[in-house]
């Protein structure tokens, strides 16, 4: 059996195979780049696990009030390092990002104080963390104003609107990285230090939080290394590398990670408690994985976008734009798109893969979502998926992918899926 054989053993009919292998030959260029882009990151986070000592003992469960855990104390000193900042919170207790990010702004604003996001609207799950959304325990219900100032119609930032906006009242000003579950374009993290560079001068003692999510290892600097108070994130996305079965992190200065840990455990208790129950062998291990892993994931949402321009779908990014996330947003037009879309990425999954995912209201959004994902760890978008609210422009958003072959075999699925619900054709066959 040959590969193309092997691919029909999978579904994927030839002739979709070939257009793969087509568009795959032009990417060869990319690719390198986005390797050297990992063998940098995989650098810097070895030599960080070095020079923290990571040794087995760091491995060993803790209970209970979880004092003096050694895995603990070296994972948290190991993400300061390699986010090159002066500490960090890095735990099981963090359930996800958006509570990573609720945790980073409750514990850094008080009432009267105004929270601003620079860059429009934010990730919809902070919507009802600030109360944009009404929701019980807002940031609103504790007396924290919010303020926003739109991007420009190309994306960029609105300087003269954000100088208007900010007051002394400003404390903090969050910045989203990564598109989300928008058609805007990803922030570089070059971009972002312009940002925060005009925050700080207008104001010095702004903090600056960026949501992290999906930016992880995506190039070779993060945004604390320029000027960023707080970067944050999940670890069920990029830095967890597929192992993290659960947690958030929250890396940045001194001060903000302290005020965050009393806020997640308690006052005067912080960051001294937080039994790990086992699970630091996986971040470890998972963080050690995470650059040929995003690597993975960049390259599978890069030959996302080449096949899709290919077929005439908007993607964002362009097949010629690089990466600043793992994310490829594809602009299927239709509710049936995006069905058929993510039936493929599922079909393509190591698990639930006979598994047909339907639109559903999912709590914190506000409107049905879509979600393929065949995940060893549930929800996790560093393994292959596909998802995206029910709404114009029908976009789905693909990432992930442990490895480039699923990450290629999800996209060809997506394709054959749509193929067979005829909503595309291939070029040659038009
Ligand atoms: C995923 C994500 C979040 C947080 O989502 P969780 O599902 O709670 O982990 C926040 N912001 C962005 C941009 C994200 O992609």
């Amino acid at each position: 059996m040959n590969l193309q054989e092997m691919y029909g053993e999978l579904g994927i009919a030839p002739g979709v195979w070939q257009f793969g292998q087509t568009i795959e030959k032009r990417l060869k260029e990319r690719f390198e780049e986005i390797d050297a882009i990992a063998e940098w990151n995989q650098a810097k986070v070895l030599h960080a696990m070095q020079k923290n000592r990571v040794n087995a003992e760091c491995f060993a469960a803790t209970t209970g009030y979880g004092y003096n855990d050694l895995g603990r104390e070296a994972l948290e000193k190991v993400y300061a390092d390699v986010f090159h900042t002066e500490a960090a919170l890095v735990r099981p207790q963090i359930t996800c990002g958006t509570h990573a990010l609720a945790l980073a702004l409750a514990a850094n604003l008080r009432p009267g104080d105004e929270l601003l996001s620079p860059v429009g609207r934010p990730y919809d799950t902070l919507e009802e963390v600030i109360g944009i959304r009404p929701s019980k325990g807002s940031l609103a219900e504790y007396g924290v104003t919010y303020a926003e100032v739109p991007l420009l119609p190309d994306g960029s930032f609105d300087y003269e609107g954000i100088r208007r906006a900010v007051t002394p009242r400003t404390k903090l000003a969050t910045i989203q990285r990564s598109k989300g579950y928008d058609t805007r374009p990803t922030f570089s993290v070059e971009q972002i230090g312009e940002l925060i560079r005009f925050l700080k001068e207008l104001k010095p003692d702004i903090l600056c939080m960026v949501d992290n999510c999906y930016g992880e290892f995506v190039e070779a600097i993060e945004p604390s290394d320029l000027g960023a108070d707080m970067v944050v994130g999940s670890l069920i996305k990029n830095p967890g590398g597929g192992l993290a079965p659960t947690g958030g992190y929250i890396c940045g200065t001194a001060e903000c990670v302290e005020q965050c840990a009393y806020r997640l455990s308690a006052p005067g208790l912080g960051a001294e408690v937080g039994a790990t129950m086992g699970l630091m062998q996986s971040f470890l291990q998972g963080l050690f994985l995470a650059p040929t892993v995003v690597a993975a994931a960049v390259k599978g949402a890069t030959f996302t976008a080449a096949v899709y321009e290919e077929l005439g779908f908007r993607c964002v990014p362009a097949a010629n734009e690089t990466h600043h996330d793992i994310i490829e947003a594809v602009e299927l037009g239709s509710r049936e798109g995006m069905v058929a879309f993510c039936r493929g990425v599922q079909m393509a999954a190591p698990v639930d893969s006979y598994v047909t995912p339907e639109p559903w209201p999912m709590p914190g959004y506000d409107s049905d979502v879509i979600m393929a994902a065949g995940a060893f760890v549930q929800g996790s978008s560093i393994e292959l998926s596909a998802d995206g609210p029910i709404r114009e422009p029908f976009a789905v958003y693909f990432q992930g992918g442990l490895t480039w072959p699923h990450a290629k075999l999800g996209v060809l699925m997506s394709l054959q899926q749509m193929i067979e619900a005829k909503l595309v054709t291939l070029p040659d066959e038009k």
